[in-house]
């Protein structure tokens, strides 16, 4: 990336509260990351501006994964079981319906969910991701973001994995998905826990402290804040984690690059996913945060509101 884009960055005020009034918590890769005094949410101030973030997000994803489909297949399987985990949740409150995904990647959420019967759409920032999700999975993926898809209460479901942190207009974006989704229709959001024990422990090395992609860092009373403020009523919160019990110990032990190994050899190794098993039992798995919320009509809600 050339330096002239790293240096585009933007100010940008406390979204809950409107306020300007932080306090510095760490500085990683050259950006700050701030909480407000008022409200407690934490967020990266100065951040990337719009031409960054439109860069990072074309850059990444050929980087990332152009011709390494060995590590995407693993990865898939890896993902699929998680959201084997996942869907279980949602199906405790809703039994089926049209789901959609918002920044579904190469859709092995959407899989997991059309194998249980649900009526599966997609939404994809990254052309390479989505053309993946459309040709390999033969699934209906629009391209863009929640603003390229114009439906009025059309979804049961709309999910978000690990997008929310991502997301550089909060406000705006579950205002949107809240006009997408039918009455009593429900938003389910996975995001890191800064409030989690490894964040607090590891500070400003915690691997979810992901500059410059990640521009807000979550808590349970900041989303409350945040889905409240959009019209959504919280039915369920639970603590999760990536099965990263076991990387967590190999890191512990200084071995590198745990993750990819795991991934590479996920399905072959047993005694790989024995250790996973008992790991993630001995954890605290309260690295992320999975909350159901259901959408309640509030006459107040614009959505030109920031
Ligand atoms: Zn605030």
């Amino acid at each position: 990336m050339r330096k002239m884009e790293l240096q585009d960055r933007e100010s940008v005020k406390c979204m809950l509260c409107d306020l300007d009034e932080t306090q510095l918590l760490y500085v990683k890769d050259s950006f700050n990351i701030v909480r407000c005094k008022q409200c407690g949410l934490i967020y990266v101030n100065p951040r990337p501006g719009e031409g960054l973030l439109a860069e990072i997000y074309r850059q990444e994803y050929h980087q990332a994964y152009q011709g390494k489909d060995f590590v995407k297949l693993h990865e898939g399987e890896f993902k699929k079981r998680l959201f084997e985990e996942r869907i279980k949740i949602i199906q405790k409150y809703k039994k089926g319906g049209r789901i959609l995904d918002v920044g579904c990647s190469y859709g092995y959420f959407l899989e997991v969910a059309r194998g249980r019967g649900w009526d599966t759409y997609g939404i994809e920032l990254s052309q390479y991701a989505a053309d993946y999700a459309r040709e390999k999975m033969g699934l209906n993926v629009f391209s863009g973001d929640v603003f390229s898809v114009d439906y009025h209460d059309y979804f049961d479901v709309c999910t978000l994995w690990h997008v929310l942190e991502h997301m550089p207009t909060p406000i705006k974006s579950l205002q949107r998905i809240h006009r997408l989704l039918k009455k009593d229709g429900m938003i389910v959001i996975e995001t890191p826990n800064i409030n989690c024990s490894k964040a607090k422990k590891q500070k400003e090395s915690w691997g979810y402290l992901r500059l410059p992609e990640h521009l807000y860092y979550y808590t349970s009373a900041t989303i409350k804040q945040l889905l409240s403020k959009c019209g959504f009523e919280i039915i369920h919160t639970t603590s999760a984690d990536f099965g990263s019990g076991a990387t967590s110990i190999a890191d512990r032990m200084g071995i590198k690059g745990t993750r990819e190994v795991l991934l590479r050899h996920y399905r072959y190794l047993r005694w790989l996913r024995a250790i996973l098993a008992w790991s993630r039992k001995i954890s605290r798995q309260d690295e992320f945060v999975v909350i159901c919320a259901l959408k309640v009509e509030r006459d107040s809600l614009r959505e030109n509101d920031k």
